[in-house]
């Protein structure tokens, strides 16, 4: 399976929601692999993707946050299909960037325990609680399933966007 072209900031499907899908189609199982094959080959401390950002308005995402070496401590590689948060508590703050907005990072503030709930690609249902930042990654990643960018949450662009260095 290829590696798919990211889709960039302002892109319009960006801001669309995505719908329910099949977790045992062949579609489906084709847009994860897709999926994995794309984070693989973006920079190495890629920690998630959803469908919509390789063009494909499903609700498919995958996190890995083990690649970033700070948070050893996670799931590993979690594939979820059609996602939903069924229970949060807490909140807290940390810098997110995103595949599709390489020119800025963000604080952002968001539930810290959550409990997910999808589908597997084998159609078995994957229930997980999670906080720090694994918890915020999927947080950003079921996000991009409903149109809604890290660039929408950000409360005070003056103190809490930034520019990356060297872009
Ligand atoms: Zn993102």
């Amino acid at each position: 399976m290829p590696i798919r072209t990211v889709v960039m900031y302002p892109d319009s499907r960006l801001k669309q929601r995505c719908q329910p899908t099949d977790p045992c189609s062949t579609i489906t199982r084709d847009i994860a692999r897709d999926l994995l094959d794309t984070m693989d080959s973006a920079p190495p401390r890629t920690v998630g993707i959803a469908a919509p950002q390789i063009g494909e308005m499903s609700r498919v995402i995958i996190v890995d946050t083990s690649r970033n070496p700070k948070y050893p401590n996670s799931h590993g590689l979690l594939t979820l299909v059609n996602p939903v948060i069924t229970e949060f508590t807490g909140r807290q703050v940390f810098r997110e960037g995103c595949l599709s907005i390489p020119d800025f990072t963000a604080n952002i503030t968001r539930h810290d325990v959550i409990t997910v709930c999808g589908s597997s690609l084998e159609g078995t249902t994957i229930t997980v609680t999670t906080s720090g930042f694994e918890s915020v990654v999927i947080q950003h990643e079921i996000d991009h399933l409903d149109g809604i960018l890290f660039l929408d949450r950000v409360t005070h662009v003056k103190t809490d966007l930034f520019r990356r260095k060297g872009n």
